[in-house]
């Protein structure tokens, strides 16, 4: 018998956040990145939910073979491109397009094609770091390298991007998105390439920065990327992790709830136990009152989350028994405000979904 832990995969969810992001994309192009086991919701799942995408980005190189070993023909973007010289023969053999960020990686393809003879055709994304400080040339190394890309006979296409750190608040007083914005299209003015700076943030709320491609991330999931929430976007939830009550405790005034004795009861109340912990993914710091549907009815968590359970006050469902009905996130419970209320957001609860967690796929529309 495994645990009643599981987490469904909502198919038509994925499906139908790919055409909201196409929607808001006008023409551009949708690379849908399923980095991270498309975050959380498994690489197969992800290929039948974007099937209908212009493309695939992620980060892994061993899961881009995957894809194509699994059916996908599409293009497949590295993110981060290749990380050492052997990535380059990967790249090759499975028509991936690397990233190309900086100058070391410049120098590695450039050394393949001198001495190893690489013939391509390769196409390349040139990333420009236009304020982020994470990835990318800087705008005054960003011509030169071009020209070294155009320059080597193996690159076909090059496509120009950038990424965004505020597009979910383009006000930010040290780094406005509009900075960001004019910093990318002066580099890349005049250069004859495609252009793609668009996250989900900046696909829902900057259509007009759509450009040639964008690349969704988290709407795609049925997550926000912003302060508003999913469902005024119009998007699904994709994952719902449901458990059940293992347990329940009847406890009286002064009694304590779990390690350190974090919850202390002042009444005679009921307490539900979960099977679902920090080693299932669910976040350890979530403090007590963080939202958990108990058969149908919104409960307070309570007492500090351990490693295989955690618990919930009963007060609201004095019907609950073992083997009653538990959403931790999903449809029900917007992920979103799990996240909040546990200080983080739910791109971190998503991805941290552990692999003892049964994973079923709902091939349902919803
Ligand atoms: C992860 C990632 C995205 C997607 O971001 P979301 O906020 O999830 O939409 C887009 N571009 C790059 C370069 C990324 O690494």
């Amino acid at each position: 018998m495994p645990r009643p832990l599981v987490v469904t995969i909502h198919i038509a969810a994925l499906q139908h956040n790919l055409s909201v992001a196409a929607r808001h994309a006008g023409n551009a192009k949708v690379w849908a990145v399923v980095k991270a086991a498309a975050y959380g919701h498994g690489l197969r799942n992800a290929l039948r939910g974007f099937a209908t995408a212009d493309g695939l980005a992620l980060i892994e190189p061993e899961n881009a073979v995957l894809l194509r070993e699994a059916g996908w023909r599409g293009p497949i973007l590295l993110l981060e491109g290749f990380f050492d010289p052997a990535d380059l023969a990967t790249v090759v053999r499975h028509d991936l397009n690397p990233a190309i960020h900086c100058e070391a990686q410049l120098r590695m393809l450039e050394l393949a094609v001198r001495e190893r003879g690489i013939s391509g055709p390769l196409d390349v994304h040139l990333k420009l770091n236009s304020g982020m400080n994470r990835l990318g040339f800087t705008p005054e190394q960003f011509r030169a390298a071009y020209a070294r890309l155009r320059a080597l006979p193996c690159v076909r296409g090059i496509t120009l991007m950038t990424h965004l750190a505020n597009a979910d608040a383009p006000d930010n007083p040290v780094l406005p998105m509009a900075r960001q914005v004019a910093c990318f299209e002066q580099s890349g003015s005049g250069l004859d390439a495609a252009r793609t700076l668009a996250n989900s943030a900046a696909d829902l709320l900057h259509p007009e920065l759509s450009a040639d491609w964008v690349r969704p991330g988290i709407m795609l999931y049925g997550g926000s990327p912003s302060a508003q929430s999913a469902a005024e976007f119009g998007l699904e939830p994709a994952m719902t992790l449901r458990s059940e009550l293992i347990g329940v405790q009847n406890i009286g005034p002064g009694d304590a709830v779990g390690y350190g004795s974090r919850f202390v009861a002042t009444k005679p109340m009921c307490i539900g136990v979960v099977a679902c912990g920090y080693a299932d993914g669910y976040p350890r710091q979530a403090p007590d009152g963080t939202p958990v549907i108990v058969d149908g009815v919104r409960c307070a968590l309570i007492g500090r989350v351990s490693m295989d359970m955690l618990t919930v006050d009963l007060s609201p469902v004095p019907q609950a028994r073992v083997g009653s009905a538990v959403t931790l996130w999903g449809r029900g419970l917007p992920i979103d405000e799990v996240a909040r209320a546990a200080g983080t957001i739910g791109y971190e609860l998503m991805c941290a979904i552990a692999p003892r967690v049964h994973m079923v796929d709902d091939p349902q529309p919803f």
